[in-house]
């Protein structure tokens, strides 16, 4: 198992662990780019979106869920929040297991750069 996001479910690698159930995990990024800022991930290895099946589809949105819950938790669901998915080397995706990222805490730009 090379992964880093596995290795941080098996708890090989330690994180700040934020929430965790049987399907889903999420912990604090090493390197925050907002005041808030959490990686949601499921425990299934799925190397990028484009390996999402049909099977998958209660898992994603059961990690969709658990980003409103973390950002109500932390007090910015009203405020506003954006939920980001990276795929593939463009994108800037450098970690090839999928991650939702919760970005909060600030004023957000559009377009991403
Ligand atoms: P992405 O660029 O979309 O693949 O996002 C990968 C994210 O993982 C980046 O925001 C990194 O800061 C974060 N990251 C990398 N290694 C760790 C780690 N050991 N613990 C927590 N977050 C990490
Ligand atoms: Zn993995």
């Amino acid at each position: 198992m090379s992964c880093l996001f596995c290795k941080i479910i098996a708890k090989e690698i330690p994180a700040k662990t934020v929430y965790e159930d049987e399907t889903v995990f999420a912990f604090e990024d090493i390197h925050p780019q907002a005041p808030v800022h959490i990686l949601i991930i499921p425990k299934k290895h799925l190397s990028t979106a484009l390996e999402i099946e049909n099977d998958d589809h209660p898992l994603i949105g059961h990690m969709f869920q658990v980003a409103n819950r973390i950002a109500r938790d932390k007090k910015v669901a009203d405020r506003g929040f954006r939920l980001v998915m990276n795929c593939n080397r463009e994108s800037g995706q450098t970690v090839f297991h999928i991650h939702l990222h919760l970005l909060a805490g600030r004023t957000m730009h559009w377009p991403p750069g």
